[in-house]
């Protein structure tokens, strides 16, 4: 059972199907010692991988401002082993980033072998904010969601896990966290006047996304809407969608450690009887 939503696209969806304040009836207590105990599991799973160095593992956060893409970094990548998990945030792009395409920057931060690697924002954006605020003409944006599936088909080809997320919250509770930053001079440093601006902008943001949902969700680069109105359940939906897309991985990571070990032993006892012959 998943906590969020696949997209699995036989159909076109509308966002406003999705509600996001879902829990599914949890409490808070239990939900947050659920995602304690996948979170666990995970870090376990994660040394089997950067062990055997099979495969890597690509998360992509995707969502309007304050919908939590730093908080489920905290929460969940928090407790990985930050030798093999890394976070890339993507904002405006530099001027050498400008003088090269779209994905150019992208490709640059995506994991090597064992490795997971978060992104804070993504190559989404070029059909976002781009689209949004007409950063480049229509000609060039609407090229990018086949440019954008078959970019991602290169990754999952090479053994790549890309798993991404649209994390879901109403326009009520982004007012709600956008006035709590205001009043919380510790919070304050993440707003930006653009924040309410690109408010503003709400429903043509919401049409940017049902289009990269509806047109970029493939069997092996899924996306999954996340109910975002709670914090708590957030983090538990997308640690449980990370925990169930590795394990099946596991028993094959365990035999090429056990294969790794075993061929490391037999070295080590030829030199032990090669010093003992000398
Ligand atoms: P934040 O995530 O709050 O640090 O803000 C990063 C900002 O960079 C957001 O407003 C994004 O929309 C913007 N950004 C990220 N990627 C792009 C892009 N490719 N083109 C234009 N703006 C971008
Ligand atoms: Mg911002």
């Amino acid at each position: 059972m998943s906590y969020a939503h696949r997209i699995e696209g036989d159909r076109p969806i509308k966002l406003s199907e999705f509600d996001s304040t879902e829990d599914a009836g949890l409490r808070h207590e239990e939900a947050i010692q659920r995602t304690d105990r996948i979170v666990a599991e995970l870090a376990e799973l994660q040394e089997l991988m950067s062990a055997s160095r099979q495969r890597s593992l690509l998360v992509i956060l995707q969502g309007r401002d304050t919908s939590g893409k730093d908080g489920t970094i905290r929460h969940v990548a928090g407790a990985l082993n930050s030798q093999s998990c890394s976070v890339a945030s993507f904002k405006q792009p530099t001027e050498e980033e400008m003088a090269h395409d779209f994905l150019w920057r992208i490709h640059a931060e995506t994991p090597a072998k064992g490795q997971i690697k978060i992104f804070n924002r993504s190559q989404y954006e070029d059909v976002l904010v781009v689209r949004v605020h007409d950063l480049v003409p229509k000609h060039v944006w609407r090229e990018r969601y086949d440019q954008i599936n078959a970019f991602e088909r290169l990754l999952t080809d090479s053994d790549t896990t890309v798993l991404k997320f649209y994390l879901h919250i109403s326009k009520q509770e982004q007012k709600r966290r956008l006035l709590e930053r205001e009043r919380n001079p510790m919070k304050s440093w993440k707003l930006s006047a653009g924040d309410w601006k690109d408010r503003e902008l709400w429903d043509e943001y919401t049409a940017a996304y049902e289009d990269v949902l509806n047109r970029c969700s493939t069997a092996s680069a899924p996306w999954f809407i996340v109910p975002a109105d709670k914090k708590w359940f957030r983090n538990l939906a997308i640690a449980e969608i990370l925990l169930e897309s590795l394990k099946p991985f596991r028993q094959g990571w365990i035999d090429r450690v056990e294969e790794i070990g075993r061929r490391e032993r037999i070295a080590i006892e030829e030199y032990k009887r090669s010093r003992e012959n000398s």
